[in-house]
């Protein structure tokens, strides 16, 4: 994740620590301060010893994602928990929800380890006032932290734990970004809850999980619904038609004419039979206007290597293809420049396909 520090690798997964971890140490540390040395230094190694287990926890949803072929990118530990990044989410249900509770079951299994070993041991006591949940010894703690980081992460806030597993139920019966949809509806009022009691709790951390619960569910369904629009069509309905081509001999400045006389910004340049010869991008059109002049000939601006689309391609293939190399795709039939794929057609497209009012 940008801005942040590997600290381990574990599994081949990079553990890093976010920026803004250590505000969480100094925050811990300027509250305990009135309270000695001492008790400061254990107050920061039990909150160490907490994100010990969210990390254990983050391996749960990481070793379990592998094991259905999805691979982690990294596990990012943040002031509000981890993150695991997995390149992708499965979209089977069973997968999903084995992946989402992977990580709760890490936590009732270290736990119910802890509690056993607290009881029988008797429980070693913290020196009094120093940092304590409920009163109790270290381990015991521990172990109550544990089921509380069960009990939070599975609450219904997607895109938290508990509103994944909400989420893969839901989609055994529902369609995918319907399912999605209600679990962010879900999570929002979830995240309206969270202020609440944050306001009410004087907790800025569980601001911050508010603030990403409602908008991180809001983005997932955004993303579900706009697959779930493309899924099943081709390029061809999404492509803009008219769009004007430039013959290869022309020069820079006629180019630069057409980009102001209309909205297309990008130009399929052809060659004296009207067959496509490559794409000239508005980005590489005024760069080299400016340095060469409208006289230049326009053919050493022109992109020759991007791939190109044709109408009948699968859609949400295409969508991938225009994010790696976008923002804009020529489509061609055969070798004859018939459209572009752009993103701002394709988010135009999207708005209008996942309207309410959406034409049959
Ligand atoms: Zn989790």
């Amino acid at each position: 994740m940008r801005g942040s520090l590997r600290i381990a690798r574990i599994f081949g997964i990079d553990i890093g620590v976010h920026w803004t971890f250590p505000l969480l140490i100094a925050w811990i540390a300027y509250r305990s301060a009135g309270m000695g040395l001492v008790p400061t230094l254990v107050a920061i190694a039990f909150v160490l010893l907490i994100f010990l287990c969210v990390v254990l926890h983050e391996l749960g949803h990481a070793l379990t994602a592998r094991a259905f072929g999805v691979q982690t990118r990294h596990i990012t530990l943040l002031p509000i928990g981890g993150v695991a990044a997995l390149e992708r989410m499965p979209t089977r249900p069973r997968e999903e929800f084995l992946i989402a509770i992977a990580g709760p079951a890490v936590n009732v299994v270290i736990g119910a380890a802890l509690l056993g070993v607290a009881l029988a041991i008797g429980d070693i006591r913290t020196p009094a006032g120093m940092y304590t949940i409920r009163g109790g010894g270290v381990l015991l703690q521990l172990a109550i932290l544990n089921f509380g980081l069960v009990a939070f992460n599975m609450l219904p806030a997607f895109p938290m734990d508990g509103g994944r597993v909400l989420r893969s139920l839901l989609a055994l019966k529902l369609d995918y970004a319907r399912a999605t949809a209600i679990a962010a509806h879900c999570g929002k009022a979830m995240a309206l809850l969270f202020v609440a009691a944050a306001l009410f709790g004087e907790s800025p951390l569980l601001l911050l999980i508010a603030v990403f619960v409602y908008f991180g569910g809001q983005a997932e369904a955004n993303a579900a619904a706009e697959r779930s629009a493309v899924t099943g069509l081709t390029v061809a309905a999404a492509m803009q038609t008219d769009v004007r081509t430039l013959p290869a001999g022309a020069t820079l400045g006629d180019a630069a004419d057409l980009l102001i006389a209309g909205a297309q910004q990008d130009f399929p340049v052809v060659d004296a039979e009207g067959m496509y010869a490559g794409l000239l991008r508005r980005d590489r059109l005024i760069q080299a206007f400016t340095q060469l002049g409208p006289t230049a000939p326009l053919a050493g601006a022109v992109d020759r290597a991007l791939p190109t689309l044709s109408p009948g391609d699968s859609l949400p293939v295409a969508v991938e293809t225009l994010r790696e190399h976008g923002p804009a795709l020529a489509v061609l039939d055969g070798r004859r420049p018939v459209g572009l794929l752009t993103g701002e057609n394709l988010s135009e497209f999207l708005l209008l396909s996942t309207a309410p009012h959406r034409r049959p």
